[in-house]
């Protein structure tokens, strides 16, 4: 069976937790410290606050920009579920806009077309590692004075204009789901480089806690901490930041590694007639977390039919990015809602197997067996024979 993901893990990240492990400090303490600080170089910006994941990560970057009770938030619905959760989280409203064709990302004319007088902040997702238009939410968010949060859960490693993510607005989050392109299991990052916002982010992670248990702990002074308001326990574990540390070493190389696969599944598919391959502008730089491929109308094969017979081929696959609006925990909210793009792209897409490393015969495996199966109609493309897959 191929598998559509599977992270990268070494002896490094084992060693790595091994040794957090018998230093006795296992929860936040040095290791977490010293990921935030190469995380921030990593991105240039100029700080990091490790927090337990994503979801996390966007629940506090909420919270410090101040979003509460009754604000609107603008948001793609074509997103993973916690993007939407994560506003709902301090009582505000999300409100979901288009996503482009090709892109996968929000739209910013269908976006400044929901702003309302409740508008309070644009919730920015770069859809499956590609980069969304920044620059232009940045300018629609100056002229309407709203906050600019970025949901990079899945972009660590890509740039945008020449700079990592992490380094282009005041609140970027990441995560290390093992989905994503480097994992700590669970695990989720905050960049900014406004240190007001910094030193908010750690208080609640960690309780509101005013002195952080390590500084205690090392203090030879008797001090007592006070909890200034009311926080989270939303810390990483120093076990988490081992692992991160290691994984990070390895951030570009693994993207490196995917762009070389997502250009073979490129080169290969170009000339299938009816089918979106995924696409890089000038100045997006994609890291691939995923590889998605739209199905056109005109497309003789249906898309949950092509997934089926991948899997009978022993490919997984999975299908394009949800659509928030359309689960049980929102469906009733937003039956009014009208997003015929996203619907659409979730509806027709398929998500290609692509992790590091991936052999050469799986991915030439792949390859012949999607180009057989959408040339199998026409008869473009004599069967191949499966090779084994071990
Ligand atoms: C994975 C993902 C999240 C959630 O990340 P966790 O670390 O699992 O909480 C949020 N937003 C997007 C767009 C994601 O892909």
């Amino acid at each position: 069976m191929i598998p559509i993901a599977k992270p990268f893990l070494a002896e490094e990240e084992a060693q790595a937790a091994y040794d957090t492990i018998l230093t006795g400090w296992i929860t936040q303490g040095p290791k977490v410290q010293a990921f935030e600080a190469q995380f921030a170089t990593y991105t240039g910006a100029k700080y990091a606050v490790a927090v337990s994941n994503c979801t996390t990560a966007l629940h506090l970057a909420m919270i410090v920009a101040g979003i509460g009770k009754d604000d609107e938030v603008i948001c793609p619905s074509m997103s993973y579920i916690a993007t939407a959760n994560a506003i709902t989280y301090v009582g505000a409203v999300p409100v979901f806009a288009e996503v482009q064709r090709g892109t996968y990302n929000l739209d910013p004319v269908d976006a400044e077309q929901k702003i309302t007088s409740k508008t309070k902040a644009i919730l920015l997702v770069h859809q499956i590692g590609l980069p969304a238009d920044i620059d232009a939410f940045t300018t629609l968010c100056n002229r309407y004075n709203l906050q600019l949060i970025e949901d990079a859960a899945c972009a660590a490693g890509s740039s945008y204009k020449g700079k990592r993510i992490g380094s282009h607005s005041s609140l970027v989050c990441f995560s290390f789901h093992p989905r994503k392109v480097i994992s700590t299991g669970d695990g989720g990052m905050i960049t900014t480089s406004d240190e007001n916002l910094y030193n908010r982010l750690k208080l609640l992670r960690q309780h509101g806690m005013s002195v952080n248990d390590r500084v205690r702990h090392e203090s030879t002074q008797l001090i007592f901490e006070d909890h200034i308001e009311i926080g989270y326990n939303y810390r990483m574990t120093d076990i988490q930041a081992a692992v991160g540390i290691e994984q990070l070493k390895k951030l570009d190389w693994i993207v490196t590694e995917r762009r070389k696969i997502a250009y073979a599944y490129n080169e290969a598919f170009k000339d299938i007639d009816c089918i979106s391959l995924p696409f890089e502008s000038d100045g997006y730089f994609c890291n691939y977390q995923s590889y998605c491929i739209y199905l056109q109308p005109g497309c003789h094969i249906k898309r949950n039919d092509l997934m089926q017979q991948l899997l009978d081929k022993k490919i997984a696959t999975r299908r394009g990015v949800m659509n928030a609006h359309r689960e049980t925990a929102y469906r009733e909210l937003y039956r009014n809602a009208s997003l015929p793009v996203s619907e659409n792209l979730q509806d027709n897409s398929i998500m290609l197997p692509l992790f590091v490393p991936m052999s050469k015969e799986e991915i030439d495996y792949v390859i012949d067996t999607f180009l057989s199966l959408l040339s199998a109609q026409k008869n473009l493309i004599a069967p191949i024979e499966e090779p084994a897959i071990t």
